[in-house]
């Protein structure tokens, strides 16, 4: 069986792993990016929304090649179909083309001298007493061991590198996806994205409509644990319902899995460490994760090649990686998990009442997991009881 050696392994050529290639290559480590699939960024499972300042953290331009459609703002539905707008005072951000965007996150891993094997899967990670020492891998029909000092999974929610190193079997609460890409459409404003939230559209999630342009958009929705049909059921009636979707063709039909319970316990062991959906890195209201997944990757990526330099891959050293992540992120994640958990007890009327309190920056804040006490402490001020309840609940847990 031929055995490779480098510095860094990374499982995975998505957001968060090219981006932890990129990080280790920066400071001279000898990195080895693998994907199993033929390419990078193929297939797409993403509704493409990232924010201005995604992108930049992701160290790509907004060019007409990676930004199919500016978005300038943000409606979000309520059942009853009235709507809040959030500022477009703000560039709020991008319906991005993931494909061409993972790749050129891969293309600048490469560029910084890390090697990229692409039909290479990985089977499981190898351990050598209790450590982590690498990871057997198949490519066509050849089995090969990948040695490294530090090992990082970045395979996306099922995650082998999770389940093999024992970081983790499942995530207790995820959302299932299903999308279309519909073309044939003539909006009206697609530089606005659209959510739909309420039971009537998503039982536990929400429905999207991402314009791509003004004949195309991402048009999907995520549902979670109690649903009667599937998630592609709910998108067909909630397309049927919406005269401007209804005469859309399907360009596309794809969705997945969204981990939306919070952090994993552990996001380290000795010799390993984990990024993007692979560590649950995802804000739970929204079950964004490209943004949440370059930022970890970079800070992975560091921490492993200073981690090597210095001889010592315990999970103590690594362990600088989750510090740092939870100074902004993890306190995000977290804090949005919280609001998934209210809301979880709010049903269609009291969502709809909700709507006629909160103000545009509230909606914000409560998706992306800022200033919550402030938002809630405010709407205590004006709140039926209902909703004075399920505040007072996220605030004394
Ligand atoms: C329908 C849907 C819509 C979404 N919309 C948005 C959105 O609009 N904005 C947003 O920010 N987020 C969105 N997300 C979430 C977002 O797509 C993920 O959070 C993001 O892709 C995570 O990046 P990642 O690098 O961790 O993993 P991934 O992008 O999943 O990449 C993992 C990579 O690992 C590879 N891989 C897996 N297993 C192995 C293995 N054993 N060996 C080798 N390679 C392997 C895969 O092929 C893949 O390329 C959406 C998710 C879904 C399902």
């Amino acid at each position: 069986m031929p055995v490779l050696d480098y510095d860094i392994v990374i499982v995975g050529a998505g957001p968060a792993g090219s981006m932890a290639a990129r990080a280790a290559a920066e400071k001279g480590m000898r990195v080895l990016l693998i994907e199993e699939h033929p390419q990078v960024g193929v297939p797409v499972n993403c509704a493409e929304g990232l924010s201005a300042n995604g992108l930049r953290d992701a160290g790509i331009s907004p060019s007409p090649e990676v930004v199919s459609q500016e978005v300038k703002g943000v409606r979000v539905y309520a059942p009853n179909g009235k709507y809040l707008e959030l500022p477009s005072s703000e560039r709020a951000g991008y319906t991005i083309n993931r494909d061409i965007f993972d790749r050129r996150l891969a293309e600048m891993a490469v560029e910084d001298g890390a090697e990229l094997m692409l039909e290479t899967r990985a089977l499981r990670v190898v351990k050598e007493e209790g450590r982590v020492t690498g990871v057997l891998a198949k490519r066509g029909g050849e089995i090969m061991e990948i040695r490294a000092g530090v090992v990082i999974g970045a395979d996306g929610f099922s995650s082998i590198v999770r389940r093999t190193a024992g970081l983790g079997r499942w995530y207790t609460d995820v959302a299932t996806c299903a999308q279309f890409r519909l073309a044939g459409l003539h909006l009206e404003e697609p530089e606005i994205s659209e959510f739909y939230v309420g039971a009537k559209y998503a039982p536990g999630g929400y429905a999207w409509v991402f314009p791509k342009s003004r004949e195309v958009a991402n048009v999907g929705l995520g549902v979670r644990r109690i649903h009667k049909k599937p998630a592609i059921e709910y998108l067909k009636d909630f397309v049927k319902a919406d005269p401007r979707l209804r005469s859309g063709k399907p360009i596309l039909v794809n969705g997945g899995v969204t981990p939306v319970s919070g952090l994993v316990e552990q996001m380290t062991g000795d010799g390993v460490m984990l990024v993007g959906d692979a560590a649950g890195q995802l804000i739970p209201v929204t079950g964004a994760g490209v943004h949440a997944g370059i930022v970890a990757g970079r800070i992975a990526g560091e921490v492993a090649a200073e981690a090597v330099q210095s001889g010592d891959v315990s999970r103590r050293t690594l362990r600088e990686y989750e510090v740092r992540y939870a100074v902004e992120w993890g306190e995000r994640i977290r804090k949005s998990r919280r609001v998934v958990e209210m809301l979880d007890r709010f049903n269609d009327g009291d969502l709809n009442t909700l709507a006629e309190i909160i103000t545009e920056r509230d909606i914000l804040n409560l998706a992306n997991g800022r200033n919550i006490t402030r938002v809630l402490a405010r709407l205590l001020r004006r709140a039926p009881l209902k909703i004075m309840k399920m505040a007072l609940i996220y605030l004394s847990t």
